[in-house]
């Protein structure tokens, strides 16, 4: 899934190559994109000019000069890329389809040309993103209903204090208390991996059993996994593989690979629903806590965040 350093790479790319651009032309291939919309189409957007793209947690929401928001969200397997004259096109989100393999693809939703020739594509293998179009406070409520937590990375509301609150009154695996975006925003799978393995803390562990003395270095994993990913404008993982740059990712998407800290194995688990990459030595299982079931093998056709 799309997580926060991809869809903050998407917003830059927006900003870099679609601001001030104004729209000519839009292909709306899959209308049940628009399902949970306000306005049903996006003619109210012709002529009109982008002017600021914003992001919250995974949304993104492109604000236009007539007062009109159009929010998005990759859910599993989205994908933005824009092609503009005379630079290579620029892809950001989940890695499938591949740049390679030309745009608009089987995959592309939707289709927004902009008076300069810039297209932007917005691609979605499995279906479960959407957009929404409305009035910039009516989408701004929208996303503010959505009660998401402090950002993890660039945000000074998130400090030690969110996760010893937070975690006190949950007894899920301190995997699944990261990955719940009204926490923290904008952390998904692989990025809750890396910041757990840093933080040398078992996903397993009751996030209310975490001791507090690890919670400062595990709110600084937090945001060195996230900004470890921006710098790579997203990890790159196809096909559950990892194909890491500097190190990183370290364990995620690297079963049966050495712990770059220690040298043991890496292992893949079932934690809160979702296929965990850990070191068992460095993060070991505290007492009187169950081990995870192994993660199995389950047949797969296209790449999925499981
Ligand atoms: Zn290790």
């Amino acid at each position: 899934m799309p997580e926060l350093p991809e869809v903050e790479t998407m917003r830059r790319n927006i900003e870099r190559l679609l601001l001030g651009r104004t729209l000519s032309a839009y292909e709306l291939r899959l209308p049940k994109l628009l399902r949970e919309s306000p306005m049903a189409s996006l003619d109210p957007l012709l002529g009109r000019t982008l002017v600021r793209v914003r992001r919250r947690a995974k949304v993104l929401s492109l604000e236009f000069d007539n007062d009109l928001t159009l929010a998005m969200h990759c859910k599993l397997s989205g994908q933005i890329v824009i092609s503009a004259p005379a630079l290579d096109p620029l892809m950001a989100g989940h890695p499938i389809p591949k740049l390679d393999d030309g745009n608009p693809n089987r995959t592309t939703h939707l289709i927004m040309d902009f008076t300069d020739g810039t297209v932007f594509y917005y691609n979605d293998l499995r279906q479960f993103g959407w957009a929404r179009l409305g009035p910039a406070e009516a989408i701004n409520e929208m996303v503010l209903g959505m009660g998401f937590g402090p950002e993890g990375i660039g945000d000074e509301q998130f400090v030690d204090q969110v996760l010893i609150e937070g975690f006190a009154r949950r007894r899920i695996p301190v995997k699944a208390a990261l990955l719940d975006q009204q926490l923290v925003a904008g952390l998904g799978n692989i990025y809750v991996d890396e910041a757990l393995h840093k933080a040398r803390i078992h996903p397993s562990t009751p996030a209310n059993q975490v001791p507090l003395d690890r919670i400062p270095a595990l709110r600084e994993a937090v945001t060195w996994a996230l900004d470890e990913g921006l710098k790579q404008g997203g990890a790159r993982i196809v096909n559950l593989k990892a194909y890491p740059i500097d190190g990183f990712p370290a364990v995620h998407a690297r079963e049966g690979e050495r712990c770059p800290d220690c040298g043991a194995t890496i292992i893949k688990v079932r934690v809160a629903q979702r296929g965990t990459y850990l070191c068992p030595v460095c993060q070991p299982l505290p007492e009187g806590v169950a081990p995870p079931p192994p993660a199995g093998q389950r047949k797969k056709t296209v790449d999925t965040d499981e």
